[in-house]
């Protein structure tokens, strides 16, 4: 019997699946993922090494065994998650599909966006694997009906971008590909349709993230933000998540830079590249703090407006710390975050 694969079958983040009543189970707080996130899925798995990745072809395991970003990815027929998305609660916003480095994936996510348009009203985001398309495959997955893209750029640097996932790690990868892409991508969908994931604590500095996620808002880019979270057996398993006040400025930098109150030049940093001032007043970011929002997961938005994929503990454990709120921080959170936010570390 033919093996359950993508384009009739797809992975599921476990958030979605009980977010959509496909498994049962409730979140921390109540969280809910606004995002139906899902993941191609073939046995022969992802060509790539990442060195941080779950999916990584030198990772122990087979493709049904390897968890992303470290929980359970259950496989349901796309039938099966086109009806649960038609009868999800209003809080589901979107769709989205991530793809992996296989030759069969472009085919396959354009068919699975087909059928996504065509039997549910959700919007669709595509998460794109820069290294093995060209611009006509970014020209149809529009014409398939998605309306926006997300491009896992993930470091900060070309040089660390080589290490953990090009030469350094024997992968496909290069960084000049993913901005090729980036690019074009922004030609086809624009602005504010095009997303970068950046992951935070890959050896970076807090200047480094700063004056990327600058570069990008300014050719009309956003930023998602991710934490490194060490996924079991991986290349990396042993390395820390970087520290929490280091994430809290870079998230609090993004979110001064994309509502447009401050720019990577008015900001200061330490000989260590930690941001020491916003490049504003105290009152008026200690009012910002006080908002919790740039605290929030920040991903593709949803037709209301908000962020739809909130990515509930998608790269830390549920707790009244987070490395990404996937709902507005409450009062004890927003507290922690203030008191923290100018530890030196
Ligand atoms: S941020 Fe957008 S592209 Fe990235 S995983 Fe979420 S919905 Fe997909």
């Amino acid at each position: 019997m033919k093996p359950a694969q993508s384009p009739e079958y797809a992975k599921m983040s476990q958030a979605s699946a009980i977010s959509l009543g496909l498994m049962g189970g409730r979140m921390y707080r109540g969280a809910v993922n606004r995002c139906v996130n899902l993941l191609v899925h073939y046995p022969e798995g992802c060509a790539a090494n990442c060195a941080y990745c779950g999916l990584a072809r030198k990772r122990p395991g087979t493709f049904e065994e390897k968890s992303f970003i470290h929980v359970e990815w259950p496989v349901y027929s796309m039938s099966k998650i086109t009806a649960a998305i038609n009868s999800a609660p209003d809080y589901i916003q979107r769709t989205c599909i991530s793809m992996i480095t296989n030759g069969k994936c472009c085919a396959h996510t354009l068919d699975m966006t087909k059928k996504l348009k065509q039997e549910t009203d959700l919007p669709v985001s595509l998460l794109i694997s820069p290294t093995i398309l060209k611009k006509q495959d970014l020209v149809e997955m529009k014409e398939a009906g998605a309306d926006k893209i997300g491009i896992a750029i993930d470091l900060a640097t070309p040089e660390l971008f080589d290490r953990f996932r090009g030469k350094g790690v024997g992968g496909p990868h290069s960084w000049e590909k993913y901005w090729e892409i980036l690019a074009q991508g922004l030609e086809i969908f624009g602005h504010p349709h095009v997303g970068v994931h950046l992951m935070v604590g890959m050896g970076e500095t807090e200047k480094d993230m700063a004056a990327l996620m600058d570069r990008l808002w300014k050719r009309g880019v956003v930023s998602h933000l991710f934490s490194f979270f060490a996924e079991e057996a991986s290349v990396l398993a042993e390395r820390p998540q970087p520290p929490w006040p280091s994430y809290l400025r870079v998230q609090l930098a993004r979110y001064l830079i994309e509502e447009g109150i401050a720019e990577f030049q008015d900001m200061t940093f330490d000989a260590n590249g930690r941001i020491t001032t916003f490049g504003i007043d105290t009152d008026h970011l200690q009012s910002i703090i006080s908002l919790g929002t740039p605290f929030m997961t920040t991903g593709c938005l949803g037709s209301d407006g908000q962020v739809a994929c909130n990515r509930p503990f998608g790269n830390c454990l549920p707790d009244v710390k987070q490395w990404n709120y996937p709902y507005l921080p409450n009062e004890e959170e927003t507290t922690l975050i203030r008191r923290s936010l100018f530890m030196d570390v």
